[in-house]
């Protein structure tokens, strides 16, 4: 299902005129779309995404089907029939009223409290579920569904500019940056010797089975930390592409990492906070010991903690 049609889910429509409401799709003659109530005729119906105002265009319903009605087709037919017989259209709009909130007025909050009752969907239940900022459990979302505006997908939307990495010369695209890049793998590397746990291949290899083996508690508290890592990852490229910052060291995008942590462990079971803390100590010493040879001055630090708070 696209984030279209689950959006509308999160609602239904009172119809008008019909022009704006799908017949099968949408809600609006019941709590449940017809498609769902008379799943054997949605089946074979020729036009799934008629409009309520097409369908009752003709005196008849102005319905196709690719195949005769017969059993209980027949018995979906005369129930349906049965149920739209009180239905009549007006000359006014169709309108849309969300059903999240009591007074019919869309929120972020409301969709997410809809996007996690979907069933089949452990992903997001996962990820809204984290104990995180709002804003940083959309930045995942939009993550794991290939949505965030890296270059590869701003150009898709027609934008022009230089499709180059902000961090090297290769194209960027969600991959790159957070997998394939030097920026990407040389973090991964120092979580491996810090954390002991072996490069992921994807964001769905994340969420899905990677850290497993360290039992539930750990894996949630570890997709709060790699939330921090993709932020910090995110937050340092936005500055070099559209501010015009120079390109930061592994070890500043790192303890821009650890800053988040620190923040948002506040958020986490009290038993989880310490845990965070030392997780935080770890990769900073790590992170500083393989790169000790890299030119990297103490001030740095600060430098990367003081970008952080502006952004907060
Ligand atoms: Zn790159």
């Amino acid at each position: 299902m696209n984030i279209k049609d689950q959006l509308l889910r999160g609602g239904h429509f009172k119809v008008g005129n019909g022009q704006a409401t799908r017949f099968w799709k949408d809600k609006w003659v019941t709590s449940r779309p017809l498609s769902e109530q008379f799943p054997n005729l949605f089946n074979i119906v020729r036009n799934k995404s008629a409009l309520v105002a097409y369908v009752f265009s003709d005196t008849n319903l102005n319905l196709s089907f690719r195949r005769t009605i017969m059993g209980n087709k027949l018995v979906e037919w005369h129930n349906m029939l049965n149920l739209l017989s009180e239905v009549t259209l007006s000359l006014s709009r169709d309108k849309f009223v969300w059903d999240g909130q009591r007074n019919g007025i869309f929120s972020v909050q409301s969709m997410y409290h809809l996007l996690m009752n979907i069933p089949n969907n452990e992903r997001n239940k996962k990820l809204w579920k984290l104990k995180l900022p709002l804003k940083i459990k959309v930045f995942l979302w939009n993550l794991c569904r290939g949505a965030i505006l890296t270059k590869d997908n701003l150009a898709k939307r027609r934008w022009n500019g230089s499709l180059t990495c902000s961090f090297c010369n290769r194209n960027e695209s969600i991959h790159h940056l957070f997998f394939d890049c030097y920026m990407a793998k040389s973090i991964w590397r120092v979580i491996y010797f810090a954390l002991k746990l072996e490069m992921p291949v994807s964001i769905n290899h994340i969420i899905g089975s990677w850290g497993t083996n360290r039992g539930p508690g750990y894996k949630k508290v570890l997709l709060s930390r790699i939330a921090a890592l993709f932020w910090a990852i995110w937050l340092s490229r936005n500055e070099v592409a559209f501010n015009q910052k120079p390109i930061p060291s592994i070890v500043q995008v790192i303890f821009r990492c650890t800053h988040w942590l620190r923040f948002w462990r506040l958020l986490q079971k009290e038993e989880s906070q310490q845990q965070i803390l030392i997780a935080s100590q770890v990769l900073e010493v790590v992170a500083m010991e393989v790169f000790a040879n890299h030119g990297w001055r103490s001030n740095s630090r600060i430098e990367a903690q003081c970008a952080c708070t502006s952004n907060r």
